[in-house]
């Protein structure tokens, strides 16, 4: 592990109440959001923290270069993914803390230091600053659209494939590894399998998201099946989680061919299939033909990155991968 100063967590019904003693000390605590959730929840954190709370309202582009936009002494993200990345990046370049206040359970970035930022029409990583805190309130994400929950319900699945390739990749292509970062991965993964109620999601995202900042790599939490996703970014297809989770049991089909699959692409689709989770290509707007597009990318990202995907393990050729398709049921 790279660092062993952890950000601190805090899961719970009304957590938001605690946010004025939490900012107790700071003069000019600043908010970032967007529109939606200021107009339904600004009255609420105003009225906890008091006047001293500034507000900055984004829209769906991220700003850079934030280091002259602000004059605060703390940052607050509150929302779902672009508030997040956006407070991540200006607390990063203003050198301050940043408390993280997830209002979904959407993907794994809510609890990392790995902001998503897009460039030319390509999603990519870019490190920031791991939260102070996490203030997670359970009411506040209770009220988000489903679809949101769906998309860290996928987040946290695609680990049975991204875990599996990690430790293909440290044995055979040296690449770096961590045992207490597996385990605190995979605990976050069955806890899920296990019951995916919101509180367990909660957890789950957020654990992952540290274990990550932790490692100081995504390595743990992104494999060949985050790669096929960051290439349907291309298309600005859909949300995170559903793309990683949809690409998953491709990923595991070829992991069965090794000896790390630990889940099977079936046991991986019966819980997709149980969440009304899109499965097939007609749910996800795809096709056959995009899909192998988006593989064809995948492992050009692999290889730019210098990961070892389970892909290049079995040697997979095109016929592999329609049969590959095939077998999952696209
Ligand atoms: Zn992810």
């Amino acid at each position: 592990m790279t660092s062993n100063c952890s950000s601190k967590v805090i899961v719970a019904r009304e957590a938001i109440e605690k946010l004025d003693g939490i900012l107790e000390g700071y003069d000019k605590p600043i908010c970032v959001t967007d529109l939606l959730l200021y107009e339904k929840y600004s009255k609420l954190v105003s009225s906890i923290v008091g006047e001293k709370l500034e507000w900055l309202i984004i829209n769906d582009r991220i700003a850079k270069n934030t280091k002259s936009m602000i004059d605060a002494d703390i940052i607050l993200g509150f929302g779902g993914g672009r508030s997040i990345d956006q407070a991540k990046i200006m607390a990063r370049d203003s050198h301050i803390e940043w408390i993280s206040i997830p209002t979904a359970a959407s993907h794994d970035g809510i609890a990392s230091e790995v902001a998503s930022v897009m460039h030319n029409g390509y999603r990519y990583s870019e490190k920031c600053k791991r939260p102070k805190l996490i203030l997670a309130d359970l009411d506040i994400m209770d009220d988000a659209p489903p679809h949101l929950r769906l998309s860290g319900l996928g987040d946290v699945i695609s680990k049975a494939s991204s875990l599996a390739e990690w430790r293909l990749a440290r044995d055979y292509a040296d690449e770096e590894y961590d045992s207490d970062v597996y385990a605190t991965v995979e605990a976050a993964l069955e806890a899920v399998l296990t019951n995916s109620s919101l509180e367990v999601l909660v957890g789950s995202v957020i654990d992952a998201g540290i274990a990550m900042s932790e490692f100081g790599s995504s390595r743990p939490c992104s494999g060949t099946e985050h790669a096929i996703s960051h290439a349907m970014d291309r298309r600005n297809h859909n949300l995170h989680g559903i793309q990683v989770a949809f690409a998953t049991p491709f990923s595991l089909h070829f992991m069965e061919q090794t000896d790390y699959g630990k889940y099977s692409p079936t046991e991986i689709l019966r819980f997709m299939k149980r969440e009304e989770m899109p499965v097939t290509f007609d749910e996800m707007d795809l096709t056959r033909e995009l899909f192998l597009d988006d593989i064809d990318h995948a492992i050009r990202i692999m290889n730019k990155r210098n990961r070892y995907s389970v892909l290049k393990h079995v040697h997979a050729k095109h016929e592999d991968m329609l049969l590959a398709i095939e077998k999952v049921g696209y």
